[in-house]
């Protein structure tokens, strides 16, 4: 046994260790063991943003504790490790960095630089990950953008065209002018902006009257198919059925009713246009209406747009609003507040556009999801109805193709002569069919041995979505469903309309199953403002600064303490003081614990004292506690119940209460003294068990010098989880314990009130415990009291009495001679 060094060198001791336990391994999945019970979890590859910030420190720190504590309660855990590359933000800020657009530089060069800059983030971000100390199995490290997962996307795409649930349609789709690519509902961020709305006079046929229409995007004329009105509303019911022109391009259009106009919006009147905004993409399908797309794919009028082909969005508004001005049909125009959506890539105005689309049947599946999401168990439980919530709110189905560079080809070629498409066959995969033909001589439907590649990609959601059957090993492990579903997955409650969502309707499109057992839901990291933490905010603090400051396991301590699972946690430097404080106590505790140890046999005769049994009574109870906390991912109970006990119980109490048997085997006894060390041998192996997944370093480093050759394992990480034994739990001597302890805190709590130093001895003390049991109970463990507080003489009587009382157990009391 080692006496700790009193220098705590947090730094130095995880850096030590991380290296280490990668060399020994401990951390890989054993493929070959059929023994243990399997702990699966589906960790979510990140998006390499080239930055491990504290949102990932607060994920990373829930998960990771997770396999941690699973590993100590006997299972083979396996917590792979990949990176979702592909998307359209890499694309983006490959295009700033290198000032090119993509359209201009040869698609194979382009996806080099992607490439490129992904591997960069990624070491970035793997830095992050194992400076958290986060015991992933390195050996499962995967890229979505080699080829390898291309075969997976691929293939999963192959049978679920196969099956029915792939189609290509042309169908208004959320459009990015910027990207120049399709985006998913989940891909638009809402925005507050001031607009304008015009007030535009449409004459109606045949008639000097016109209608006033107020609209915010009178860009959209030349596209405006009908003008609709609320039948119940009694000023313009009576327009319903007739004719009206469309200002500028002097076109007639028909007055139809929808009773969803809002009567109260504008002027109850509003033209509907292929397409403004999603609303009237409902109405265009409702009501049958022709479709004129006015939009190229980069924003600019098309010749639909007649004379005002070529121009931006911008301009044309500009130009449309001059014209309606001279021909004296705008009547005015106010200001308000109006909610656009953006891409969350680039934050450019989202338009709608018709455009061939791969689409997958996902609505059909919103009943299937809603029943799955049920049989899941939720950490918290309340967010199981953001999943549902989000599937039923859904109008379209997903649309997976994107306008792309960097993404995994979709496996389709079309036939040039008759546009028959020609699917991959699942053997054909990896495969880009810009680069190759389909394995077939000619079109089956035609002859023609003529093909045009597919040239979009598929939407990064279509790689990351399978990853509960890829970690499991799908489609080349034969046993890959011993791993699945997982048995976790953790997300971010950003994320749940997303991930959570696309995992679900992949798995159970492709394997009729739910690809999750359980979800572990993290809130969001909230600057010291209150609001999501965010570099624009300026209430942004990097994870290495943290990290450099405090240590791992201190910032560990913010993420698992900072509040309740699921609940967005506010990141507080005095969290992370408090956490690295905690520390300096356990090393300090550990150290005294170990210099006490040094000759202590594990298996000397002792002879356990009241006090023992009640801080070992105090340890079960506390392992009781966190091992319900961490079965219910409630993080922040199970740190703040062992910080309690190891600071106020353990240190504070215990160890001051006796320091005398300790040091005086000559007065107590040798046994006695064997006693405390037993007990003390035992609490602190119990603490740092307890530690051992919130707070792996500082542990790993008290267990190699203290307890490494009693316990036989390589690594505190291997040792089992406490067994809880209910027999151990003697009621009667924490009871008793409970006591004594009280009487001791208040006599120092009266000592340092009085401002006396601790040691000062008191001549005389007159105990009053107020029942002939109490006056037992002190009397038989007198010499703790005595002995702790330097008390000369004692005298206990059974009566109730004067003096002070005890905050605890009021009935006794007490008076104290100096
Ligand atoms: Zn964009
Ligand atoms: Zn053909």
């Amino acid at each position: 046994m080692k006496s700790l060094p009193k220098e705590f060198d947090s730094v130095a001791i995880e850096r030590k260790w991380q290296k280490q336990w990668e060399e020994m391994g401990i951390y890989r999945f054993d493929w070959k063991d059929t023994e243990r019970a399997i702990f699966s979890i589906d960790t979510p590859p990140p998006y390499p943003s080239g930055e491990f910030h504290m949102g990932n420190v607060l994920n990373w720190t829930y998960f990771d504790i997770v396999a941690r504590y699973k590993r100590m309660r006997g299972c083979n855990v396996y917590f792979p490790q990949g990176w979702d590359c592909h998307g359209l933000g890499i694309e983006v800020q490959v295009e700033k960095e290198n000032n090119i657009r993509k359209r201009e530089v040869p698609p194979d060069k382009f996806r080099k630089l992607c490439e490129k800059l992904v591997e960069k983030y990624i070491a970035m971000m793997k830095e992050g990950v194992i400076r958290l100390g986060c015991s992933v199995d390195w050996t499962t490290e995967y890229r979505t953008m080699n080829p390898d997962y291309w075969r997976r996307t691929q293939l999963s795409f192959i049978i679920l065209h196969n099956k029915g649930f792939m189609y290509q349609g042309t169908h208004p789709v959320n459009w990015c002018p910027r990207c120049e690519t399709a985006i998913a509902d989940a891909e638009v961020d809402y925005e507050e902006h001031e607009g304008t709305l015009h007030y535009i006079r449409f004459p109606l046929e045949n008639s000097d009257e016109h209608l006033l229409i107020a609209t915010t995007r009178p860009e959209f004329i030349p596209a405006c198919v009908a003008v609709a009105i609320n039948p119940t509303d009694e000023r313009f019911s009576k327009y319903i059925g007739r004719k009206i022109t469309v200002p500028i391009i002097n076109r007639t259009v028909d007055i139809i009713p929808d009773e969803n106009v809002d009567p109260a919006f504008g002027t109850g009147v509003v033209m509907i246009c292929t397409y403004g905004d999603k609303e009237d993409v409902k109405t265009v399908i409702k009501h049958k209406l022709p479709i004129i797309m006015i939009l190229t794919e980069n924003g600019s009028i098309n010749e639909n747009g007649g004379k005002y082909k070529g121009l931006t969005i911008d301009e044309a508004k500009k130009a449309i609003v001059d014209d309606l001005k001279a021909a004296g049909l705008l009547e005015k125009t106010e200001k308000i507040p109006q909610e656009i959506g953006v891409c969350d890539r680039c934050e450019a105005p989202v338009e709608i556009l018709e455009r061939k689309q791969w689409f997958m049947k996902t609505r059909i599946l919103t009943d299937k999801i809603e029943k799955t999401a049920n049989e899941v168990i939720w950490h918290p439980d309340y967010m199981k109805t953001r999943l549902t919530d989000w599937a039923r709110s859904l109008d379209w189905d997903w649309v997976i193709s994107r306008q792309r560079v960097f993404g995994t080809p979709i496996p389709i070629w079309y036939c040039k002569k008759c546009g028959e498409v020609i699917l991959s066959e699942a053997n054909w995969v990896p495969i880009d069919p810009k680069l190759e033909k389909p394995r077939i001589g000619k079109c089956p439907k035609c002859g023609s041995t003529e093909f045009l590649p597919e040239r979009d990609v598929f939407d990064t959601w279509m790689d990351s979505s399978i990853s509960c059957a890829v970690h499991a090993g799908w489609p080349d492990k034969e046993d890959w469903r011993r791993l699945f579903p997982a048995d976790m997955h953790p997300s971010g409650i950003d994320i749940i309309r997303t991930w959570a969502y696309y995992l679900m309707v992949r798995h159970l499109a492709l394997f009729d199953e739910k690809p999750y057992k359980s979800c572990l839901i993290n809130g969001m990291v909230l600057g010291s403002d209150g609001r999501k933490m965010s570099k624009s905010l300026k209430n942004y603090v990097a994870a290495p600064e943290v990290l450099d400051k405090y240590g791992t396991d201190a910032a560990r301590q913010w993420a698992a303490g900072g509040g309740a699972t699921g609940s967005d946690i506010p990141f507080r430097w005095p969290d992370v003081e408090y956490g690295r404080r905690f520390l300096t106590k356990l090393w300090n505790a550990a150290r005294f614990v170990s210099t006490q140890l040094t000759d202590y046999k594990v298996d000397e005769k002792y002879e356990l004292q009241l006090l023992d049994r009640w801080i070992l009574v105090k340890s079960e109870k506390l392992t009781q506690r966190v091992t319900d906390a961490l079965d219910k991912c409630q993080f922040n109970i199970a740190i703040e119940e062992i910080r309690n006990f190891t600071w106020h119980e353990f240190c504070d109490q215990y160890l001051e209460a006796v320091k005398d048997r300790l040091y005086k085997p000559e007065l107590y006894g040798k046994e006695n003294q064997k006693a405390v060390k037993f007990t003390l041998y035992n609490v602190l192996y119990r603490i740092i068990q307890l530690l051992a997944p919130i707070t792996p370093h500082v542990t790993e480093e008290i267990y190699q010098a203290i307890y490494v050759e009693d316990k036989g394992q390589k690594s505190l990480q291997l040792v089992p989880w406490p067994m809880l034994e209910d027999a151990k739990i003697d009621g009667e001597a924490e009871r008793r314990g409970e006591l004594v302890m009280a009487v001791i805190t208040e006599i120092r709590r009266e000592k340092s009130e009085k401002r006396k130093p601790l040691n000062t001895p008191i001549k005389r003390l007159k105990i009053y415990a107020g029942s002939s049991e109490f006056a037992q109970i002190i009397s038989e463990n007198k010499g703790d009291i005595t002995g702790t507080c330097k008390v000369l003489m004692i005298e206990i009587l059974s009566e109730k009495g004067k003096g002070r009382q005890i905050q605890e157990i009021p009935k006794i009391s007490f008076v104290s001679e100096y």
